[in-house]
Order: C-alpha cells, then sequence, then structure tokens
C-alpha cells in the first residue's frame, strides 16, 4: 500500500521548516507536524542578531514566520498535532499521532529540545507564578522587579541581557567562576551596569506562597546559605533533547541523537536535524543547514526507494 506521504516532517522549527522547505521545493509530497505553533525556539527569541543576512537585528517571532511562509509556498503541508511514536515497518514509516497513524517513505526527526529544571524545592510549585524558563514569554510581567537568573551558558546570558532593559535588579548565578558562554555574550553580561554576577553561587530553594517572594542560596566559597529577595527567578540551565520518538536510535551519552554528516540515523530512511542531533554547536543557522541536508539525504532516499521498485 502506498504511504500516505513521502516524507514526514517532526517539529516545526528552524530544521524542521528548512528540511520541509527543501523537500516541497524537491517535489516531495510532504506534511510537517508541529505540537504548538511552527517557529519552535525561534518564537521565543527577542532580537536575532547573528543569522546571516539580517544586519538589522530582526526578532525570532518574524524569523519562525518567514521560514513558515516560505515552507508553505513551495507546497509543504504544516499540520499543528503532536507524534507520539515512530515505527519502521517494511519500507514504510508509521508515525503514530494524536489523530492517528499517518504513514511516509521517510522521516526527519526535528523535535528539537526542551529547557532543563533545576529540581530544587518551590521550582515546580510556583512555576508560572515567578518560576520562568522564557524571559521573551514572562519578563514584561516583572518590570522594574527583582529578578533572578539562574545558568552560565549562552542562553542564560543572551535571556539576562534582555532582561536587564526591563529592570536595573538582575541577579545572576552561576555555579561555576566563569560563564560556559560564547565570549561576547558572557562580556556583555558582566559589563552591563544593570546586571550583578554572582559566580561559584547555588540556588538551593525557590521561596514563596501564592508567587515568588525569595531564593535561598548557597556560596560554594563561603560555605554559606543565605536569602535573597526577588520577585521573579529565571532558569536557563540547559536542554534536555527530545530524543524519544522512536526505539532503537543510537544517542550519544547525553542522548540527542546521533547522525552521520548527511543526517542519516543509524535506521535507514529516518534523518535528524538541528537541536535534536547529537552536534557540537546549537545555532539557528546550523538548524535550518541541517534541515536542508536532511531533507536532501531524504529526497536521495526517496528516489532509490523509487528505482529499488521500479527493478
Ligand atoms: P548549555 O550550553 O548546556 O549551558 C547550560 C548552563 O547551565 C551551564 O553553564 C551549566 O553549568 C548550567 N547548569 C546545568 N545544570 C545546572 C544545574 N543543575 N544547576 C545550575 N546550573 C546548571 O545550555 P544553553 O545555554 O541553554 O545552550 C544550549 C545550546 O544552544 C548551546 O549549544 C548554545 O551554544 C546554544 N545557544 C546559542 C545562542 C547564541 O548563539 N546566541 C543562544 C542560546 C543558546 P556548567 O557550565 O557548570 O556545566
Amino acid at each position: 500500500m502506498e504511504p500516505d506521504k513521502e516524507l514526514i516532517v517532526i517539529g516545526g522549527g528552524a530544521a524542521g521548516l528548512s528540511a520541509a522547505q527543501y523537500g516541497a521545493r524537491a517535489n516531495l509530497s510532504l506534511l510537517l507536524l508541529e505540537e504548538l505553533a511552527a517557529g519552535g525556539q525561534c518564537l521565543i527569541i527577542d532580537n536575532l542578531e547573528n543569522y546571516p543576512g539580517f544586519p538589522e537585528p530582526i526578532t525570532g517571532f518574524e524569523l519562525g514566520r518567514r521560514l513558515e511562509d516560505q515552507a508553505r509556498k513551495f507546497g509543504a503541508e504544516i499540520r499543528i498535532l503532536s507524534a507520539r511514536s515512530v515505527r519502521r515497518q517494511g519500507d514504510v514509516f508509521q508515525v503514530d499521532t494524536d489523530d492517528g497513524p499517518l504513514t511516509s517513505s521517510a522521516v526527519i526527526l526535528a523535535t528539537g529540545a526542551s529547557h532543563r529544571a533545576l529540581g530544587i524545592p518551590g521550582e515546580k510549585e510556583l512555576a508560572g507564578r515567578g518560576v520562568s524558563y522564557c524571559a521573551t514569554c514572562d519578563g514584561p510581567f516583572f518590570r522594574d522587579k527583582r529578578i533572578l537568573v539562574v545558568g552560565g551558558g549562552d542562553t542564560a546570558c543572551d535571556e539576562a541581557s534582555f532582561l536587564a532593559k526591563l529592570t536595573d535588579k538582575v541577579l545572576m548565578i552561576h555555579r561555576r567562576d566563569r560563564f560556559r558562554a560564547q565570549k561576547a555574550l558572557a562580556e556583555r553580561v558582566l559589563h552591563n551596569p544593570h546586571l550583578q554576577v554572582r559566580f561559584n553561587t547555588e540556588a538551593r530553594q525557590i521561596q514563596g506562597r501564592a508567587k515568588v517572594e525569595g531564593v535561598l542560596l548557597y556560596d560554594k566559597l563561603e560555605k554559606r546559605t543565605y536569602t535573597e529577595e526577588v520577585q521573579a527567578v529565571f532558569i536557563f540551565v540547559g536542554l534536555i533533547p527530545r530524543s524519544g520518538l522512536v526505539e532503537g536510535l543510537e544517542l550519544d551519552e547525553a542522548g540527542y541523537i546521533k547522525t552521520n554528516q548527511v543526517m542519516e540515523t543509524n535506521i535507514r530512511g529516518l534523518f535528524a536535524a538541528g537541536d535534536v542531533r547529537s552536534t557540537p554547536f546549537r545555532q539557528l543557522v546550523v538548524a535550518a543547514g541541517e534541515g536542508a541536508i536532511a531533507a536532501h539525504s531524504a529526497v536521495q532516499y526517496i528516489d532509490e526507494l523509487r528505482n529499488e521498485a521500479y527493478r
């Protein structure tokens, strides 16, 4: 039986939308599944200053919209629908969704990664009531308030810089003695007069009844705990890859999907691109590039399948 589509792309961030654009432009019948809204991580980026071709910064929302428009323009079908699992049966993939099963000849996984939680008392209880993982979404609620930012990577530095435009009372803590972030982003934080940075400091508990009122911090050098009064805690301590849709996928030690340089996974006909892939450099431009490569590989794979069928 013919599958429903030649290619199903799962995930509508930069990688998935780029794959959809390239796949549809190569005339594949193509469906992209996205569970929330096309654009993915783009949608929560305030100011994109390093995406090539945009010397004037563009909002992530605008870039996401353009990526989606371009994919649709070439004929990609985009549905807001959750994929629950993917299985290979012979030469056909079955993608189980909230709306029943769909089948395709090839699949590109561009499911990205979700934020990691700190796992400290008060975090879950006060989520949405002062505890947040998205500065663009929730920052404006805390204009001129006291804000704590936790983390030391690119995301924490980017988001702290954004929050420092809303209030001059941002305290940023990192568990080590220096940032993991790229130098340019770290320097921007260290020179921002609205941001105070404390290294060697951990958050131990988020306090408050109906909303965040304070946070218990631990100074690793002085080995003492103390309370800091804040109205919001923004947590940016890394990502968890969303690589659990398919059984039998080869993953790296952190759970990201291993592929070769043309985005092929260990399962024939199944490709991966973007933040869910094991890669040393997670950037929108990298994700978009990987999406294009994955689509190109999927086109070649489907061509091979067609030739086999005619033999
Ligand atoms: P990340 O690079 O993995 O950094 C996570 C940070 O959180 C690290 O500093 C880590 O500390 C800290 N951390 C982890 N677990 C913690 C815990 N339990 N308690 C306290 N701190 C903890 O994650 P990311 O910053 O979200 O970045 C993800 C990827 O996206 C990276 O590849 C990054 O380069 C990319 N990105 C790029 C840009 C940009 O180019 N503008 C912007 C955002 C993200 P340690 O340092 O001690 O491990």
